[in-house]
């Protein structure tokens, strides 16, 4: 699925993020999994998950909104070949992911399997992985069927970040996060007193929705932009994740708003302390 002939970058109408958001997808030495489980840069390489025995990454070029695949961090061909503890921990995996990307992409079911070998079509058959697929009722009018041309109504940026929350809520236990505003022109906006705005995380509320819901007082227009790293004090370790968003304006009325220099270089004062960013993804600045 991740290599389909019929679909070219220059046929997708959401490509050109990647330019900066993903650096290149030219073809890679190596196994393209085992690269990216190498690797430190979780955003860049469209890791959502890393548990013990195997990792959650988007598909970059998805056959739907949310196509996330489970893959084991053994590099095997087969499900043979997979020990016991990592079947669990993928089939885990799998249970978490699906209600989790239910409630946040409010998709109405599931296609969920893998391609084992080049003659079933698995485009990276030399490392499983296994597919799940978001479906909507009436989706297949989007589906890449039809002249290789197909819409995705949101960019992998967003949808990584909208995922990435729920999982730290859902499996690392996060009760809240904290929200980095770009309006405009300007390069950063920072709300209320206390730096970058928290949100609290309500049960079973997509989080993005909460994001949204708390920044509407002072902001117009806000959309998720995706994943922004984490936010805390360099004297503990309560970093809490932090999401980014975009809004077309501030509102007349808006009280808690302060401008920001640099967002590559955090330093926010909280009751005298330094709140630092660390792990900040690329938008483009
Ligand atoms: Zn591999």
């Amino acid at each position: 699925m991740t290599s389909d002939p019929t679909i070219t970058p220059r046929n997708r109408l959401w490509t050109p993020w990647r330019m900066t958001y993903v650096g290149g997808a030219a073809r890679e030495p190596g196994c393209v999994f085992c690269n990216r489980l190498e690797g430190d840069d979780d955003v860049g390489s469209l890791i959502v998950h890393r548990s013990r025995h195997a990792f959650v990454i988007l598909n970059l070029y998805p056959y739907n909104t949310g196509h996330l695949m489970v893959v084991p961090n053994a590099h095997v061909q087969d499900p043979s070949q997979l020990d016991r503890e990592t079947q669990g921990d993928m089939a885990t995996l799998i249970g978490n992911l699906t209600g989790l990307l239910r409630r946040v992409l409010n998709c109405d079911g599931f296609n969920i399997g893998m391609n084992i070998g080049h003659a079933a079509g698995a485009g990276i058959a030399e490392h499983l992985h296994q597919h799940i697929v978001p479906r909507w009722v009436g989706d297949a009018n989007f589906m890449p069927i039809l002249g290789s041309t197909k819409v995705l109504p949101e960019l992998l940026p967003a949808t990584y970040g909208k995922i990435r929350a729920e999982i730290e809520r859902d499996l690392l236990s996060a009760t809240e996060l904290r929200v980095l505003a770009l309006v405009g022109d300007k390069p950063a906006i920072a709300l209320g007193t206390s730096g970058l705005p928290i949100v609290g995380l309500e049960r079973d509320v997509p989080i993005w929705q909460s994001v949204v819901s708390t920044l509407s007082e002072d902001l117009h227009g806000i959309d998720i932009l995706g994943w922004a790293g984490d936010a805390g004090t360099r004297q503990d370790e309560g970093f809490v994740p932090v999401l980014a968003v975009r809004a077309t304006g501030v509102r007349d009325d808006a009280a808690r708003i302060s401008a920001l220099d640099d967002p590559r270089s955090w330093a926010l004062s909280e009751d005298e302390r330094t709140i630092v960013l660390r792990g900040l993804a690329r938008f483009g600045w």
